[in-house]
């Protein structure tokens, strides 16, 4: 078994949250065809890839501009440090060390669920900055964790021990689940104090065991104002030019004996092993430039007819009922600060990915990606055809993945609107969580959903409190009635749901919007919480065979696109006879590329980098093109400190370049040939959300903020220079 495949993985995680969220992995991320990136060979462009860290040695980083050797960058010496220990996965993105007591530098947007939980009306701290006057004055960000990868080790023999031939897929799918966690308890009561995750590559094939180090008390340090880190909202996001400064710092924190610990006052910061060097140069247009992260999911190895079903099926619901979701919301909190600030964050999620899906669909419709997938499927199944042997075990194969993706088309939307059930009212997805809770807490360990499990309960309690805060009920209310509208009478009466208009009546009978009514029902039994009069815990009861079913039918689908891709890949490899990369699975991978502009269209050429000056040129004074007086004023008295580019004149905003980035790589540091940070990941551009299905070298650029703006707004503009003296400049 090689390293590469050892360390090129998948998490599997199925849940009953959203379409989004769950219809996705249910259908499975899982691979096919291998991409266009071939190791030890020069017949693909060596510049798409998302690679795993043990695939360093064979890139030859070094013909590419690169300045350490690759064992700085990373190897497996215990004794000896490496530019990868000073990486971290802030929740869902990506994070770097840059100071010896665990200053993390990150997005803006990775940061904002904490900024806006610690925000009132008050103190406002996503309108004005978490903006620090000394050392120690942070605040806790409630949720978040920090985990850094430490070791890993194939297990993929132990996993598969646990299938027979005889399993049918919801069974398959179980055994290897249960094998799992099986799995990763034992590697925690081996390795005290850290986290075990195994997370899957080759589809049934190929299992990783990674141990991290994972810290709970993470802070919030310093936040630039909204008008910065957020500059040009959602018109901006996913474009180019780009103004934002879509930057944090944060910190980790541990026990006084340093073992890993919830939030205490008596925590100490965490020391990691290597934190990096931020060099004040930033980087200009032509430079070599690298990145260590943790991108969550690609689909480039899925079959044509996984795009179609994308194209023609998921991504159109996600952009109409994401859209509606988002003006509600928006329309809600326009003349309420109070009730914006409670949603902002769930606002930024949903448009995030309702804008990506919209660039998604501009590409797949423009790009002819499904249809060169497919003529790459004939090849593949002329050569399984010319061979008895093959066409006898994997004749079959695509057509069975073409049919499973039809099979599904058929439910998906209304399988969708029974998840969304949980996504659009947060009362309905409390009530779930607690009942749900009670039931798989009443299984054996190893048998409960993982939320439930030990190891996690605790998380799990904490996001639903946290969520709990921002409940507000009028916008519930108003979101749970338009998607019982969008429903339909047939599928309303088939759940027993009530009609739209019948929902006043039960948000006023409801306790579960009051703190203690939730710690009383999380402390209760499955018996108990049937018993209570609650309306939504009654219709959570009711509604629970219906969710018990779609979970099975997602372990069986997993089960089933497990078994088909994995024998896809295994015909693949014989036909172009080549080791490639897998997908993205939200474990540490590395890419690098070049600051380069693009044509996003005929007759347009994009330059790689802004400037302060197209930041105030864009300022309308107006939402969200607003910035901040003193940004302004120091713009006019050209007092750029010592951050300005010395031939612009001016202080860099953001770049763009040619990795291969996609969500996760959020907050990934962006390091120059010497290793050192030169800006902060946060984007791509509008042609480049398609990367995630396909990566080219005309369109696929990431965007980040130039380390340059990020020094200026801290030390000239916010005088937290304290800060920079902790990175050491
Ligand atoms: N801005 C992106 C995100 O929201 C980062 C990316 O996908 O490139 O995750």
């Amino acid at each position: 078994m090689s390293l590469l495949s050892s360390f090129c993985s998948k998490k599997r995680r199925l849940s009953l949250v959203s379409w989004e969220a769950s219809l996705v992995p249910a259908l499975s991320w899982l691979l096919l065809i291998p991409c266009l990136l071939v190791v030890n060979s020069n017949q693909c462009l060596a510049d798409e890839g998302m690679f795993p860290v043990s695939e360093l040695g064979s890139l030859d980083l070094q013909a590419k501009g690169l300045k350490l050797t690759s064992d700085e960058v990373f190897n497996t010496d215990a004794e000896r440090t490496c530019l990868v220990d000073g990486i971290c996965k802030v929740n869902g993105c990506t994070g770097a060390f840059v100071s010896n007591k665990a200053l993390i530098i990150t997005n803006h947007h990775c940061a904002y669920r904490a900024i806006q939980a610690a925000s009132t009306t008050e103190n406002d701290y996503l309108k004005n900055g978490f903006i620090p006057s000394k050392p120690g004055e942070e605040i806790p960000a409630p949720g978040y964790t920090v985990r850094v990868t430490e070791s890993f080790k194939d297990v993929s023999e132990q996993v598969l021990a646990a299938v027979t031939a005889e399993m049918d897929f919801a069974q398959r799918s179980k055994a290897i689940e249960r094998r799992i966690k099986e799995i990763e308890t034992q590697a925690e009561s081996d390795n005290a104090g850290k986290r075990a995750e195994v997370a899957e590559m080759f589809a049934g094939k190929t299992y990783v065991l990674f141990i991290y180090t994972y810290l709970k008390d993470v802070r919030l340090v310093f936040a630039p104002p909204s008008s910065v880190g957020k500059f040009g909202g959602d018109v901006d996001n996913w474009e180019w030019p780009r103004h934002t400064g879509d930057f944090s710092f944060m910190r980790a924190y541990v026990a006084p004996d340093g073992s890993s610990a919830s939030y205490s006052p008596e925590n100490v910061p965490y020391q990691p092993k290597k934190f990096l060097q931020v060099s004040a140069a930033g980087a200009n247009e032509g430079d070599f430039v690298m990145l260590l992260g943790y991108p969550g999911r690609t689909a480039r190895h899925k079959t044509a007819s996984f795009l179609e079903f994308e194209q023609n099926v998921r991504l159109p619901f996600v952009v109409d009922y994401f859209g509606q979701q988002i003006e509600t919301m928006q329309a809600a909190g326009a003349n309420d600060r109070a009730l914006a600030i409670k949603l902002l964050s769930r606002i930024a999620r949903l448009a995030n990915v309702e804008k990506r899906s919209r660039g998604q669909l501009k590409g797949l419709a423009g790009a002819n990606i499904a249809a060169n997938r497919r003529a790459k499927e004939k090849e593949l199944q002329d050569f399984i055809d010319a061979a008895p042997e093959l066409k006898a075990r994997y004749g079959q194969t695509l057509a069975k993945i073409d049919m499973a993706y039809a099979e599904a088309a058929k439910t998906a939307e209304a399988e969708a609107n029974v998840r969304n059930l949980l996504l659009a009212s947060q009362l309905m997805s409390f009530a779930f969580t607690v009942y749900d809770g009670a039931v798989e807490r009443q299984k054996p360990e190893l048998e409960r959903e993982s939320a439930y499990m030990t190891r996690n309960y605790d998380q799990t309690v904490a996001r639903l409190k946290a969520g709990h805060r921002d409940l507000e009920l009028v916008t519930d209310q108003q979101l749970l009635q338009q998607l019982l509208e969008r429903m339909g009478e047939a599928q309303r009466a088939s759940l027993g749901l009530p009609a739209p208009g019948q929902l006043g009546p039960l948000y006023k009978a409801s306790q579960l919007s009051s703190a203690a009514t939730l710690d009383a029902y999380l402390a209760m039994s499955v018996e108990q919480l049937q018993a209570v009069e609650d309306p939504f815990m009654r219709l959570i009861v009711k509604l629970y065979p219906e969710f018990q079913r779609l979970r099975e039918l997602g372990k069986q689908r997993s089960g089933k696109f497990d078994k088909l891709y994995g024998d896809l890949v295994t015909v693949k490899q014989l036909f172009q006879k080549l080791t490639f990369v897998p997908d993205a699975n939200a474990t540490l991978r590395l890419t690098h590329g070049t600051v380069r502009g693009y044509s996003p269209a005929d007759a347009i050429w994009m330059r790689p980098a802004t400037t302060l000056a197209g930041v105030i040129a864009k300022t309308t004074g107006k939402d969200p093109f607003e910035t901040p007086a003193e940004v302004v004023e120091l713009f006019q008295k050209k007092d750029f400190g010592r951050y300005a580019h010395p031939e612009l004149k001016d202080v860099p905003v953001a770049i763009l370049y040619d990795t291969d980035t996609t969500g996760g790589n959020s907050g990934s540091p962006i390091l120059n040939a010497q290793g050192q940070l030169v800006g902060v990941n946060f984007d791509r551009a509008f042609e480049a959300t398609i990367n995630d299905f396909a990566w080219n070298t005309n369109y696929s650029r990431s965007i980040g903020v130039d380390v340059r703006y990020v020094l200026w707004i801290t030390d000239t503009v916010y005088k937290a220079n304290f800060l920079i003296g902790e990175m050491g400049l």
